[in-house]
């Protein structure tokens, strides 16, 4: 095969002697035959005979040595014939005879010559075609071998190796070289080669289109470039000079595909080479062969990574929505893109809150780098968001993703000084590539995803594929934020539905947005009502209401000083107390229903006022009876002196109930009161309960038990059931102004035992009804009507039947009397 591929030397040398031995034997033949044939012809006397012989040797020379062959024996047989043949007749005299004999040889020489001369050219054609078409056949058969080893080839490494073994046989080379040209164009990067001393490739890894050497030259041009020898070489490119293995012949073609040039092919001979035509377009044919199946490859295989990548992105993205698990979602995200994408995947956040930028997730193939790089991040500086040499700062703050096809090691160096931890993970990584892209939601960007190549050059397309991920992660992460807010707004709103104060949200445009369940029940307007209205148009105090409520900012809702207003509603006036919080988005407010508190309040202010009353009456009494006793300046009789000392006992008594009153509720509150329940028989309790109040009852009022012959005995605390009897007859009796019975009935059944004291005096309004059981609520604190009271004997009384296990009601008409019923078990 290599003597093949310097077939033109050898040619040229082996035409020289078959050029000399035809001349030497044609001349031979041309002088030998007639001369044979004159030695022959002495025996015949007749000239026909040996004038056919000589035109039998003249053609023979001409056979051999073609037409000058031919004449030299015309012109050795012309003497010889007339000499010894035709000049018997006459020597002198060209006869006609001898004339036509000349004319037979020359025409035979000439005749011969051609036929002959003729013939031999066919022949040599067509061995010359038989020869070129086997070389034909031959080339054919290389450049055949090669397709077929090309088709075969499935992989741009496929393709490459098949153009080195192959491609390099075929083309009868010692070694081959090919070379890709950058995406920019500007360089060619030696991707595979073959049959070198690889010392001599090294620095010609990579270099450039506009370089002066044959590859640039013949990818520049479009043109191969055939260098014959070394001088040649490094005559034409001075700069290779002892730069390049030393070589011989060399082949340098442009790499042309369907798109344009993609990059050059070199073939190296061990001989010094003299490309023929031919040669150089089997050269050609199998560069032009190369970059197809090349380009096919590519194009295949790049085909092939975008199916893997959107294969990648839709697995990406269904992972992405699958759930809304954020942290775990990016971690798998991570490890999808990790080692498909990159050899090292991470994502940050920048924590809105504190400015600083957090490393969520970080992934590796090999967990034990993992664990180890996790380490260092545990270890690694806070970055801040306005870290102005951290890249992933730089990418959140701008919204601009970063590419870095080739890091620069200056960059990698500043880094390492300014942290220590980065140094110290430098000496583990080899960070080649890198593409950092922001997270962003709108115009927001709100983390970065960082994808990192220890050794391989990332490409263009994977740039892109990484912008198409953190898009995707962007929207994951948005979504989980906003379930998270909605969840987090859901459980609010929850809360606020089942709290006791009532909540209003307004709009910035001061339209109802939220209206919880207290604020209905407050305000006596549903939320289906209130939604989307303004609240002056659904609650008629609300103007009122929030003039007065000063709103607190967000920023110190603790500030918000509520105020308390009176309101009416469907159920009375009732006083709500309002706090307004005004934010971004619009107020809010909270109401509480305040009126019992205020009640209370009230009340208690009203009993100081009561009971400083009752309190005085008797002692003023006491004081006066004292002082009037002690007098010495008069007599006093000793009947008036028994009514001072009675004043004093029964005031004394009346200070003494009021103050185990007060005593008793206030056990009665913490719960210290005990209650022993025994079978008793109510009867004789009302009647001596009556008795003793018929002491201090005026004549005007009557007081009876009306039992209707039921039997009438309970389960209950005889001393503290009497309390109660005598509190209610005391009522009744002290609200009875103006006269009227006082019956108490006993009723039972059903398991149960009712006493019922009736009076006919004022009554109570039905709003009242409840109230009156309250601790110190009293209709009447001012007194108009000159009744006293402390306001607990009613909370007494229902506080102690409670435990019993019975319930005290009433019944009223107000202006008709009242009706207290105790209710008890039976015994
Ligand atoms: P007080 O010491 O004021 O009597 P109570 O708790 O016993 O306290 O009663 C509370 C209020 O209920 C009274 O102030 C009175 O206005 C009203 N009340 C109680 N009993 C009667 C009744 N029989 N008739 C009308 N009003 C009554």
């Amino acid at each position: 095969m290599i003597a093949d591929a310097a077939p033109h030397g050898h040619a040229r040398a082996a035409r020289w002697p078959r050029f000399t031995t035809h001349w030497g034997r044609a001349l031979a033949v041309a002088l030998c035959a007639p001369a044979l044939v004159t030695l022959l012809a002495f025996t015949s006397v007749r000239t026909v005979v040996p004038g056919l012989l000589y035109v039998v040797a003249i053609i023979l020379a001409a056979a051999v040595g073609g037409r000058i062959g031919g004449l030299v024996a015309v012109a050795a047989s012309a003497y010889p014939f007339f000499h010894y043949f035709a000049s018997r007749y006459d020597q002198t005299q060209l006869t006609a005879e001898g004339a036509t004999a000349l004319a037979v040889f020359l025409v035979a020489a000439l005749f011969g010559s051609e036929v002959l001369g003729r013939e031999r050219a066919a022949r040599e054609r067509a061995e010359r075609a038989v020869r070129e078409s086997e070389s034909a056949l031959d080339a054919a058969t290389r450049l055949q071998n090669v397709a077929d080893a090309l088709s075969a080839a499935r992989t741009p490494q496929e393709v490459l190796d098949a153009v080195l073994t192959e491609g390099v046989r075929a083309a009868g080379a010692r070694g081959g070289l090919i070379a890709t040209l950058s995406d920019d164009g500007e360089w060619l990067e030696v991707i595979a080669s073959r049959g070198y001393d690889l010392r001599y490739i090294e620095p010609f890894r990579r270099f450039p289109v506009s370089g002066n050497f044959p590859l640039s030259e013949a990818v520049r041009t479009g043109e191969g470039i055939f260098i014959g020898s070394e001088a040649e070489r490094d005559a034409r490119y001075p700069e290779l000079v002892g730069r390049s293995q030393p070589g011989h012949g060399l082949v340098c073609l442009p790499l042309v595909g369907q798109r344009g040039t993609i990059g050059g092919l070199v073939f190296s001979f061990s001989t010094d080479q003299g490309f023929t035509a031919a040669h150089r377009a089997l050269k050609i044919a199998l560069g032009r062969q190369a970059a197809l199946a090349l380009e096919r490859a590519r194009f295949s295989a790049a085909e092939q990574t975008l199916r893997e990548r959107l294969a990648f992105l839709g697995e990406a993205t269904a992972l992405l929505t699958s759930s809304l698990e954020l942290d775990r979602t990016l971690e798998r995200l991570t490890e999808l893109a990790v080692p498909l994408l990159a050899d090292w995947c991470t994502i940050s956040m920048l924590v809105e809150e504190t400015g600083e930028i957090e490393q969520l997730v970080v992934a590796h193939q090999d967990p034990e780098r993992k664990r180890w790089a996790e380490a260092v991040r545990e270890h690694s500086r806070t970055v801040r968001i306005d870290d102005e040499f951290d890249l992933t700062a730089q990418v959140i703050r701008t919204g601009e993703p970063v590419f870095l096809r080739e890091v620069p090691q200056e960059l990698l160096d500043e880094a390492a000084q300014r942290d220590p931890n980065v140094a110290e993970a430098l000496e583990h990584i080899a960070i080649h590539s890198a593409v950092t892209v922001p997270l962003r939601s709108g115009e927001r960007s709100f983390g970065a995803l960082t994808l990192v190549t220890e050794s391989r050059q990332l490409e263009d397309s994977e740039f892109e594929l990484a912008q198409e991920l953190a898009a995707r992660a962007a929207i994951a992460v948005e979504n989980a934020r906003l379930y998270r807010e909605a969840e987090r707004r859901a459980e609010a709103a929850l809360a606020l539905a089942y709290v006791g104060d009532g909540v209003v949200l307004l709009d910035s445009d001061g339209r109802v947005r939220y209206w919880n369940a207290a604020a209905a029940a407050i305000t006596g307007v549903r939320e289906s009502e209130a939604l989307g209205r303004r609240p002056a148009e659904v609650v008629r105090a609300w103007e009122e209401l929030t003039r007065l409520a000063e709103l607190a900012d967000a920023a110190a809702p603790e500030r918000a000083r509520p105020v308390t207003v009176p309101m009416e509603t469907a159920s009375g006036e009732r006083w709500v107390a309002v706090a307004g919080v005004a934010f971004d988005e619009g107020v809010v407010y909270a109401l509480r229903d305040v009126s019992d508190e205020r009640a209370l309040e009230q009340a208690r202010s009203d009993f100081v006022a009561t009971a400083s009353h009752e309190l005085r009456t008797p002692l003023a009494a006491v004081y006066g009876a004292a002082r009037t006793l002690r007098r010495t300046d008069i007599e006093i009789p000793v009947e008036q002196r028994d009514r001072f000392l009675e004043i004093i006992v029964s005031e004394t008594e009346r200070l003494t109930a009021i103050v185990s009153q007060i005593l008793l509720a206030g056990q009665l509150e913490e719960g210290h009161v005990q209650v022993t329940t025994a079978a008793t028989d109510l009867a004789p309790l009302v009647e001596s309960a009556l008795d003793s109040a018929r002491l201090r009852t005026p004549e005007q009022i009557d007081l009876r038990l009306d039992q209707n012959g039921a039997r009438a005995v309970a389960l209950a605390d005889e001393d503290k059931l009497r309390q109660v009897l005598v509190n209610l007859l005391d009522n009744a009796i002290k609200y009875s102004p103006d006269g009227g019975d006082v019956v108490v009935e006993l009723a039972g059944g059903q398991g149960r035992v009712l006493l019922t004291v009736r009076d006919r005096g004022l009554g109570i309004p039905p709003g009242e009804q409840e109230r009156i059981f309250e601790k110190f609520y009293r209709l009447d604190p001012a007194l108009t009507r000159g009744v006293g009271g402390s306001g607990l004997g009613l909370f007494i009384s229902r506080e102690l039947v409670a435990r019993m296990g019975g319930s005290l009601t009433v019944r009223s008409q107000p202006g008709e009397g009242a009706a207290f019923v105790v209710d008890l078990p039976a015994a």
